[in-house]
């Protein structure tokens, strides 16, 4: 299926891995032309010399924290009138919420709630003024059912959700769209980090621990970056201007709900 986005041009934030990466793929497959951010400059050049080579497209790289207003600054500048945008940055720290200090919920909140809608405010009245406009949010399942060790990603994941609801209702009108994508466990660093330590408290091997877990899933396995990416970039295609103001579930059946 041609997507029909040929030629578009997309931010992708926090791309230079994992599930980030993953949308950045699949969009340039469909020869969208790309500005990716990421905070490790190495893994981000590397990750876009290999996009170009695999797709052709232009690949722009921004070094920077997405979370700060500078990086964001130095994102906006490098494309300034985006018809997507893919909004993703690491997640806050597992814990215990009679530990977490106030400070930790403020970080949590500007970096998975603040920055989604910073980047949000400041493209979204120029596609709607354009006539087309994709964005998606990399939230997590944890939006629909919360997880016991991540408090701080439930909060903050959850208040984007409810922020958002509204303006991406608003401008369905002009074909613009907001959607999230919600993952459950993909493959990825970040997965491998949690498992690890998970594994180090039952003390048994993080191998042990991540075939635990991926037996699991209803499917027996982890989540790929590229099946991820494929979902992302459906939501952006051409097609999808009558999806907005969803949250789509990606975790292989694992939540127990029947809808
Ligand atoms: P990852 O660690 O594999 O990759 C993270 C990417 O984000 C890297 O490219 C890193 O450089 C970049 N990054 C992180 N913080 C950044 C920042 N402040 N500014 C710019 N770039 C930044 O992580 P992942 O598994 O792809 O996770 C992506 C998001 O999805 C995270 O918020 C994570 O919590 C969430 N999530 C992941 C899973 C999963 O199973 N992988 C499940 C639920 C939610």
């Amino acid at each position: 299926m041609d997507l029909g986005i040929k030629g578009r041009k997309a931010i992708v934030c926090a791309a230079s891995k994992g599930l980030g990466r993953g949308c950045a793929e699949a969009l340039a497959q469909e020869g969208v032309d790309l500005v990716i951010c990421a905070r490790g400059e190495e893994a981000l050049n590397q990750t876009a010399e290999e996009i170009r080579q695999a797709s052709g497209v232009s690949v722009t790289t921004i070094a920077c924290d997405v979370t700060t207003e500078e990086g964001r600054r130095q994102i906006l500048e490098a494309c300034p009138e985006p018809d997507i945008l893919v909004n993703n940055a690491g997640g806050p720290p597992p814990g215990d919420f009679k530990n977490f200090s106030l400070d930790d919920w403020r970080k949590a909140v500007e970096g998975n709630m603040l920055t989604p809608i910073a980047l949000i405010r400041a493209t979204v009245y120029g596609m709607m003024d354009r006539g087309f406009g994709r964005i998606v949010n990399i939230t997590s399942g944890s939006v629909k059912a919360p997880i016991a060790s991540l408090e701080l990603s439930n909060g903050a994941r959850t208040g984007l959700t409810g922020a958002v609801a509204i303006v991406a209702r608003k401008a369905a009108r002009n074909n613009v769209t907001i959607n999230a994508l919600l993952p459950g466990p993909f493959d990825t660093d970040r997965l491998r980090t949690n498992v690890g330590i998970a594994a180090e408290k039952e003390g048994i091997s993080a191998d042990e621990m991540a075939a635990r877990r991926a037996a699991n899933n209803p499917t027996g396995r982890f989540g790929t970056r590229q099946e991820f990416g494929a979902a992302c970039a459906f939501l952006c295609s051409a097609h999808a201007g009558y999806i907005t103001g969803q949250n789509l579930l990606l975790d292989g059946g694992a939540y127990p709900g029947s809808m």
